[in-house]
């Protein structure tokens, strides 16, 4: 099997091989992929400059035939026992090593894919309309959102001043958030592009796809509450965005596609899906250390193929590095909704933790983190790794 010293059901074993940029203690950032609780510098060991890259981009536009040979390469390194002693010399432990944003982030789009998260918020939001608009069930709906504020796991998330109007108030008030909330979501990474004037069907998503993060898009309820109407989500949610620092490829995920919930209506042509597109992906949201919700990607009624076909069937362009989030992963029971909003209805029925604190929103020094598993292909599961961040306070404008 393999001559690493790991329990055959560590999260991070040789059927994972996650991806990420790392900085060994005093040398510049690399690529390197998670072995248990160490990382192996892919830069040292394939001696392939493409690795020695402060991002994964380079890889990322080299297309699924490099991909594949990569992880062929890495997998023979660590079960081969004649490269553990070169291979040994290339690890190191996580503890020692600083995580990077693991790709330079190009357009960023958040979707909308999961149809009890969008009924949910639609009740919360829209409490005298349907709570699906009329639209939902024929179009993965999304917005752009900010690619220069995703920011990596760990890195703090300053709680957003801006607009918001009180209930009962005719006129908005300036101040922080209020309403600081969360949303579990799964990210996929693009690696090979398309032309502008070109599209990516449902069936190609693998030829394009590198892999898929665990993202938070962290969001402001009472901004977004007040300056949605009618183009959408904006300053409350583009102050800050998390992605998980392992990025694990579709080959690790090869024991993980699932069918996709009854489709009703069918959507159009363009949109049809190619069979088992959907991902048991299980997650974990936990606050202060303590698990408020366990919600199913499984449950998601848009695929990730999907998303990207309807995101480039008007002839986008896409590029390396492109990221595009599920939107929140919520699924049918209470305990499996990736916000806030929904776990507290709205903050109307507040959570109280296992420590006795009670949560509606976020509190200042609250600490979320996302975790993730999937089924592996020798029956174990693998890690997604987490995604984590610390609410700092307001900073509120001087002068
Ligand atoms: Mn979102």
């Amino acid at each position: 099997m393999t001559w690493l010293d790991l329990p055959s059901d560590d999260l991070f074993g040789i059927d994972n091989l996650p991806y990420g940029v790392f900085s060994p203690p005093g040398r510049h950032p690399r690529v390197g992929v998670r072995v248990g609780e160490r990382v192996l510098d892919l830069a040292d060991v394939l001696a392939d400059p493409v690795f020695a890259e402060p991002t994964l981009n380079a890889f990322l536009a080299q297309g699924r035939g490099a991909w594949s040979a990569a992880r062929e390469r890495i997998r023979e390194v660590l079960t081969a026992e004649r490269h553990r002693a070169g291979a040994e010399a290339a690890l190191y432990r996580l503890d020692e090593v600083a995580l990077r944003l693991p790709f330079e982030v190009g357009d960023y789009v958040d979707f909308y894919a999961s149809e009890h998260h969008a009924s949910n918020l639609g009740r919360l939001f829209r409490p005298d309309s349907d709570p699906l608009p009329a639209n939902w069930k024929h179009l993965p709906i999304g917005y752009h959102g900010r690619s220069g504020t995703v920011v990596v796991s760990g890195t703090p998330v300053t709680r957003p001043c801006g607009q918001r109007r009180p209930p009962e108030s005719a006129a908005p008030v300036f101040g922080p958030s209020q309403r600081l909330d969360i949303e579990a979501e799964v990210g996929f990474v693009l690696g090979t592009g398309s032309p502008i004037g070109s599209r990516i069907g449902v069936g190609d998503f693998r030829d394009h796809v590198f892999g898929v993060c665990l993202v938070n898009d962290w969001s402001a309820r009472d901004l977004q509450a007040w300056e949605y109407v009618p183009l959408g989500p904006f300053l409350g949610k583009s102050f800050a965005t998390s992605v998980s620092p392992w990025i694990v490829p579709l080959d690790a995920l090869e024991a993980a596609w699932t069918g996709l919930p009854v489709r009703d209506p069918e959507p159009l042509p363009y949109l049809a899906d190619a069979g088992k597109d959907g991902l048991d992906l299980a997650l974990s949201v936990r606050l202060n250390g303590q698990e408020i919700s366990t919600p199913p990607f499984a449950a998601m009624y848009w695929s990730g193929a999907q998303m990207l076909a309807h995101m480039t069937v008007n002839g986008a362009a896409t590029r390396p590095g492109d990221l595009y989030a599920s939107g929140t992963v919520s699924g049918p029971a209470a305990s499996e909704a990736g916000s806030l909003i929904e776990l507290t209805h709205g903050g109307t029925r507040p959570l109280t933790l296992p420590d006795g604190s009670v949560r509606g929103f976020l509190e200042d020094g609250d600490v979320i983190t996302i975790s993730g598993t999937a089924p592996g292909r020798s029956g174990a599961r693998i890690g997604l790794g987490e995604v984590t961040g610390r609410i700092d306070p307001a900073r509120l404008p001087t002068g």
